[in-house]
Parts: C-alpha cells; sequence; structure tokens
C-alpha cells in the first residue's frame, strides 16, 4: 500500500508529491503539459499570484519555505488608484510584520518539482493527460501528447491535483457508483492579463511593494511586481450587459477609449495594451464545490480539482497548500509511527474531508464577499473609515483585534469557517456602528474596540441562535 499517483503537477500536486515522498512513499506525479522548467508556457494564464501566511505553512512543512521566499515581493498593502488617478495606500494590517507576497507561478512550480525530483522515491512524467481513471480499483490512463499513445499505471492510491477542470472529478461524477454532489457558478466576469513593463533600467513604473487597485465599480484592475521590475496586470470585466464589457470593446480606439476614461495612469504605463488586450485570453471565473473528495479509499480530489475559487481573497494557491497542511495532520494522526506504510486511506480520506470540507466551502463564500469589496466598496467612504479604524486597532491592539482580511489571510491557526463567521460579524458591526454614528471622535480607541467587540458578540449570539 505504498504506491502513490498524483495526477496534475502543478501548484498543490507538486508540493504534495514533496511531502508524500518525504514520508517515504514511492510517488508517481503525471503531469498533461510540457515541463514547465523547459518550454516557456502559460501566456495570460496568472503569471503571479499572491502568497500568504497558510501558503508558507504549507512549504515550510516540505522544507521549502525560505528558498521560495527568495522568488517573493512583499506586497504591505493596497494602493488604491481612484478615478482622478490619486493614489494612497490601504495597508493590510496595522501589524507591521503582516504582509502578503507576490510570487511568479512557474517560479514556485519550479521550484516545487526540482525540490519533488531530487528525491529518489519520486518519478515525475510529463506530457501525459489523464483521460480514464478506475475509481474501485486504482489505476488511470493517460494519453501521450507527442505519441498519442496510452500509458496505463496501476497505483494503490490516487490523488487527483489537476485543477479546477479535473479529468479525475469528472470520472467520479460521471461513474454513477455513487452519490456525488457538484456545483459550479461562474462570475459575470472574465480576466484578461497585461503587463507594465520595467523602465529600460529595469525598474518598477509604478510603487513596488504594493498590490495596486483600480476599482470601478463594476470593473476593476489590479496589478501585482515582479521580480523583473514589471507588473502583471489583470483587468476583471463583466463578459456583456455593461456600458464597458468584453462583448464591446472589440477595436483598438473603444480599448484605449475605455482605458483613458477609467484608468488613464495606466495607459502611458502598458505600451501595447491594444496588442495584449487582443491577443491574451479571457479567462473565466467560478466556483467549485463538490463531494464526496474521495471515493472507495482509493482516490481523492485536492487543491482546485476539489475548491476551485474566485481569486479575489488570493487564497486558491493558499488554500491548496493548506490542503497539504491538513491532509498531512491527518496522516499523521491516524499513521503511527510517521513512516508506516500500511495507511487505511478510506479513514484517512474520510477524516481528511470531514476536517477540510468546511473550510473550503468558507473560502469561497469569502471569495466571492471580497469581490465585491475589492471592485466597489474599496473605493467607498464609510469602507475606508472602516478600514482606518480597523488599522488602527491593529496597530494598538495587535493581540485583540483581527480584520476579516487578517483572520483569512494571517492567521493561520484559526480555520477559513471560523474566519468567516467571526470576520463577517466584525464587518457587520463596524458598518452598523460608522453608520448610526455611535462611534464617535470624543470616545478613546479603547472605548471604540470595547464597543466593536460588544457588537460583534451579539451578532454572533443572534447567528448562533438562527442557524444553531
Ligand atoms: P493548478 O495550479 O491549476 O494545477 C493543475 C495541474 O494539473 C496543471 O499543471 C494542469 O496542467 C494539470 N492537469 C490538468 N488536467 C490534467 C489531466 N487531465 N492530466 C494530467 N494533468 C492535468 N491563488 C492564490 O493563492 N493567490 C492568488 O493571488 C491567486 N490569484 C489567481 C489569479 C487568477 C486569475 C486565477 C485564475 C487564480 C488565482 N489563484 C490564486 C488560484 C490559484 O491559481 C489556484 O488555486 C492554484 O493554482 C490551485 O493549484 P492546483 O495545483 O490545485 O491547480
Amino acid at each position: 500500500m505504498n504506491n502513490i499517483l498524483i495526477i496534475g503537477a502543478g501548484l498543490c500536486g507538486s508540493l504534495l508529491a514533496l511531502r508524500m515522498a518525504q514520508r517515504g512513499f514511492e510517488v508517481t506525479l503525471v503531469e498533461k503539459r510540457p515541463d514547465l522548467r523547459k518550454v516557456t508556457q502559460d501566456a495570460g494564464r496568472s503569471i503571479n499570484l499572491a502568497l500568504s501566511d497558510r501558503g508558507l505553512r504549507g512549504l515550510r512543512l516540505a522544507g521549502v519555505e525560505e528558498e521560495a521566499k527568495k522568488l517573493c515581493i512583499p506586497m504591505n498593502g493596497r494602493m488604491i488608484h481612484d478615478a482622478k488617478s490619486n493614489t494612497f495606500l490601504s495597508p493590510y494590517s496595522g501589524r507591521k510584520d503582516e504582509y502578503i507576497n507576490s510570487v511568479s507561478r512557474p517560479g514556485l512550480n519550479m521550484l516545487l518539482l526540482d525540490e519533488a525530483e531530487k528525491i529518489p522515491n519520486v518519478k515525475i512524467i510529463f506530457n501525459h493527460a489523464c483521460e480514464e481513471v478506475d475509481l474501485e480499483n486504482a489505476s488511470a490512463v493517460f494519453k501521450d501528447f507527442n505519441t498519442k499513445k496510452e500509458l496505463k499505471i496501476q497505483a494503490d492510491v490516487i490523488f487527483g491535483t489537476d485543477g479546477a477542470g479535473s479529468a479525475v472529478r469528472k470520472n467520479m461524477f460521471d461513474s454513477h457508483k455513487f452519490l456525488f454532489s457538484f456545483s459550479q457558478q461562474w462570475l459575470s466576469h472574465g480576466y484578461k492579463e497585461l503587463e507594465i513593463p520595467a523602465t529600460e533600467n529595469g525598474g518598477y513604473r509604478t510603487y513596488k511593494n504594493a498590490l495596486h487597485i483600480w476599482p470601478r465599480g463594476e470593473d476593476m484592475l489590479i496589478a501585482l511586481p515582479n521580480l523583473d521590475g514589471s507588473f502583471t496586470v489583470t483587468l476583471f470585466l463583466p463578459y456583456e450587459n455593461s456600458d464597458y464589457c468584453f462583448a464591446n470593446l472589440t477595436t483598438p480606439e473603444m480599448v484605449y477609449e475605455y482605458f483613458n476614461k477609467e484608468f488613464p495612469d495606466v495607459v502611458e504605463m502598458i505600451p501595447n495594451l491594444a496588442d495584449e488586450f487582443f491577443t491574451n485570453p479571457i479567462g473565466q471565473l467560478g466556483t467549485v464545490k463538490c463531494s464526496p473528495w474521495h471515493s472507495f479509499g482509493k482516490v481523492l480530489l485536492m487543491g482546485d480539482a476539489a475548491h476551485a475559487i474566485v481569486p479575489f481573497y488570493g487564497q486558491g494557491m493558499n488554500a491548496s497548500f493548506e490542503d497539504v497542511v491538513v491532509f498531512d495532520e491527518v496522516l499523521s494522526s491516524l499513521q503511527q509511527p510517521l513512516q508506516k506504510k500500511e495507511v487505511d486511506w478510506n479513514i484517512v480520506f474520510s477524516e481528511y474531508e470531514k476536517r477540510r470540507k468546511k473550510d473550503a466551502d468558507a473560502i469561497a463564500d469569502l471569495a466571492v464577499d471580497n469581490f465585491h469589496e475589492m471592485k466597489e466598496h474599496t473605493a467607498m467612504e464609510i469602507f475606508q473609515r472602516k478600514r482606518k479604524l480597523e488599522t488602527v486597532f491593529e496597530a494598538e491592539f495587535p493581540e485583540e483585534y483581527y480584520s476579516k482580511y487578517s483572520l483569512v489571510t494571517f492567521k493561520e491557526s484559526i480555520s477559513y469557517s471560523e474566519a468567516l463567521k467571526r470576520g463577517r460579524a466584525q464587518d457587520k458591526a463596524i458598518l452598523n456602528l460608522l453608520d448610526d454614528g455611535k462611534i464617535s471622535e470624543e470616545m478613546s480607541l479603547k472605548e471604540k474596540l470595547e464597543l466593536v467587540k460588544k457588537e460583534t458578540e451579539a451578532i454572533l449570539h443572534d447567528d448562533e441562535v438562527a442557524f444553531g
């Protein structure tokens, strides 16, 4: 019972392969695409990502945190660009040591593959797409991208880490051998990636250590820095039925008109705006929920394959890395001693899903909340007052107060589901108090904090009574 097949060598699959190999399992990792260390790919597909504490914890578990940090650029806050091109920095936290990191997706993926490959009990196969999984017998059939030949791999257990469009999940859905619940919800917005290149001498064209946001209500632009001085820019825009939408932006003149009106300070920073706009694909954004994540004690879904979420909390990869941490903890608690190879996978998988599912659902819902917060609320006065107050609370009472964003992003000791419950109650409490004018300038900061805490507890109590 020690041959593990991992399908999909993206971020989750390669970290999982590394960790399972460190635990002594024989690991075969199979990826549909070519080896990204040899072939450049992924044009227009989320080139950089925000890596935060939950993700770093996963990397730490596998002993690669320090190497990964060399690929990171700290981002201390959101740099908001308003419609008049004014900017202001809204820190992510009042605690100085809390920030998120911009990291290159291929850079991080390559690091994980390199580290996994150093372990003799890991074999990595590229260019092979999984087509079929025998769920009851833990075997899978792959098609070689070049020769079109089939390859069948027999394992003791299979992990499906093949992303949001998972073939492994589709096999579970299509099998009709057990009740499989599945939902997929698309956003009305798609995304397109653009680039602010580095200056001629390799410098940054705007402030480096922030996640830049241009919130415009229905549409939004964001930019994350890269190590080479460039920024990856992502435009989130409705597909249709809006003054500005992908369906309407059909000529370079229209694209320039739109950008000049909505994001005038960006136009001069993207010299190839129209070219990139019409060359780069429109990506879709959706939430996938399903259950069970496992079948017959032979197959388990992890990462986006189990729970794809929209990217507005910057947590999809972080959650996928946290999956590996939680799985490792479950394995340690049920497989004694650490290196003993006999595992009752059915029990491990069930226990893992029991612990993890509610948190995956919570971060999915939080990510949709943040979609609205980022595109609309960051530009609204009451939300800016709330944010300022929370930042001061965190600076003055670092042990006592964590905003919803901090609970999700920095407080990895509490689960996503707890962060959702407490974070939403706190948000409601502060907004109510500000709206009713109950937080006044005359009050001391401590009095304000006590009032927010009291109101939060009252809301949590009411929720408890209402939802049990
Ligand atoms: P993936 O990274 O998608 O990897 C799946 C792998 O499986 C791929 O290599 C794929 O080629 C392979 N594969 C697919 N099908 C098959 C098959 N049939 N056979 C074999 N292999 C297969 N997350 C964050 O934490 N922070 C962010 O800032 C952030 N920003 C994002 C921005 C955008 C625009 C998007 C779309 C996502 C963002 N995410 C972010 C989410 C993050 O990208 C995902 O959550 C993360 O990549 C999940 O990792 P994964 O390994 O599960 O899936």
